[in-house]
């Protein structure tokens, strides 16, 4: 049994669903449970949508959504010559479920109204591509994921129920394979104990997939992606950026917790529970090895950079001189989590608390306006912050020439500093 998972990226046109349809007919006699993302962007017009409806503008909900019906329909009339009517009848029957919502005034948390909307992107796309594989002559079995991943209401967020969720897998979907070689599913969405629409936060499928690998016993994840592999820099910041062939979870989880987009970070621990290989593999060409990711030791890393733009830092003081202690830190990180802002680096002084976090604007207000309540709280907007793992002077002294320092955090393998 092997586990795929498709990003949004590699199901965004027609010519790349087609393309997945030619990675899959490459494992004929295979048992593959495959996840699929919402096509690319279709998560951030869907979160449009939602906003639109939280404050109370129907009409330009409504009118959003039909730009994003449209766009599946004619993706789907594009692709098909014979299943166009079953598939638009499906898809047809979400969209009215979303529509007669989108009528509604919210009563209900926006994270709420966010689940019920945003997971509609996984259903169009997986419903488009499981009928036009069919069309392929690739047999396969569409499920809807909410039936199967069980989860809590903490909505946008939601932690799956592992027990339930085995339990579902163990009874519907391991019988399936008895008659299908391949199952194709939603990532990031699941459903509360009272058939309420969760997701599992943003890039999640990558954790749906292993989920599903880790209670399905999986051989190998692989997860198709539009790079040719793990590299150790975004190439679009660093076009000399390389493949990095094999990783192991450890480093995976580091690069990710320092902001390298690679996998979502929980990802790694189902997978290594059970032993599981992860493999990154380029959808454009399949032909290339990419990365494996296991759990052995890996020698000889390159250096891996990772450098976050638009970064802000916020220093909050003491009023009194008096020393930042364990209260007014408690304190910041609980704001911290209830607007759900994770720093990025932290550092303590005397009399002084050092945050840097990605600028969302809107939190970023909230956090400075609600500590400036007890503290003196200074915002810088504007600034990088750069990261190297497994660094050498020269890289470093490259990476930071002509730069302002404003920061620096070093540890033997990981160094890391805010710049101007
Ligand atoms: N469609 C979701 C997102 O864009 C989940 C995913 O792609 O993994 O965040
Ligand atoms: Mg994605």
């Amino acid at each position: 049994m092997r586990v795929f998972k498709f990003g949004g990226a590699s199901v965004n046109s027609v010519e790349r669903i087609k393309n997945l349809a030619d990675i899959l007919a490459q494992y004929k006699q295979e048992k593959i449970l495959v996840v699929i993302s919402a096509m690319g962007k279709m998560t951030n017009a869907l979160e449009k949508v939602v906003t639109a409806f939280f404050n109370h503008k129907n009409e330009e909900a409504l009118s959003l959504f039909n730009a994003i019906k449209e766009q599946h329909l004619g993706t789907a009339k594009e692709l098909f010559s014979e299943n166009y009517e079953r598939c638009a009848q499906q898809l047809n029957d979400f969209f009215t479920e979303i529509e007669w919502l989108l009528h509604d005034k919210p009563i209900k948390s926006y994270d709420y109204y966010y689940d019920q909307i945003v997971c509609a992107g996984e259903l169009f796309s997986t419903c488009i591509i499981s009928h036009y594989l069919i069309e392929k002559k690739i047999i396969n079995k569409w499920v809807d994921v909410r039936d199967i991943i069980r989860t809590d209401d903490n909505f946008r967020d939601a932690s799956v129920d592992w027990d339930f969720t085995l339990a579902r897998i163990k009874a519907e979907i391991i019988p399936l394979f008895n008659k299908f070689d391949i199952v194709i599913t939603q990532g990031f969405i699941g459903a509360t104990d009272e058939n309420e629409s969760t997701t599992l936060g943003r890039e999640g499928s990558d954790y749906t997939a292993a989920v599903f690998a880790n209670m399905l016993d999986a051989e190998t994840q692989t997860i198709w992606k539009d790079v040719e592999s793990v590299m150790n820099a975004d190439p679009k910041q660093f076009p000399e950026a390389i493949s990095i062939p094999e990783l192991n979870y450890k480093e995976v989880i580091e690069m990710a917790y320092y902001g390298a987009q690679v996998i979502h970070p929980k990802t790694i621990k189902p997978l290594q529970n059970k032993n599981i290989p992860l493999y990154v593999k380029s959808f454009i060409n399949p032909t290339l090895p990419g990365t494996i990711i296991h759990n052995q030791i890996v020698r000889s890393l390159p250096s891996i950079i990772v450098l976050k733009e638009n970064q802000v830092m916020i220093e909050a003081n003491s009023k009194d001189f008096s020393f930042i202690g364990e209260q007014h830190i408690g304190h910041l990180y609980h704001l911290f989590e209830q607007l759900h802002l994770k720093p990025n680096l932290t550092q303590n002084g005397a009399i002084s608390f050092v945050g840097v976090f990605d600028d969302i604007k809107e939190k970023i207000d909230k956090l400075a306006s609600t500590a400036s309540e007890n503290l003196d709280v200074h915002i810088e907007k504007g600034l990088s912050l750069l990261t190297i793992r497994h660094y050498t002077n020269d890289l470093f002294k490259k990476l930071t020439e002509k730069k302002n320092i404003i920061l620096k955090q070093q540890t033997q393998e990981t160094i890391q500093v805010l710049m101007r």
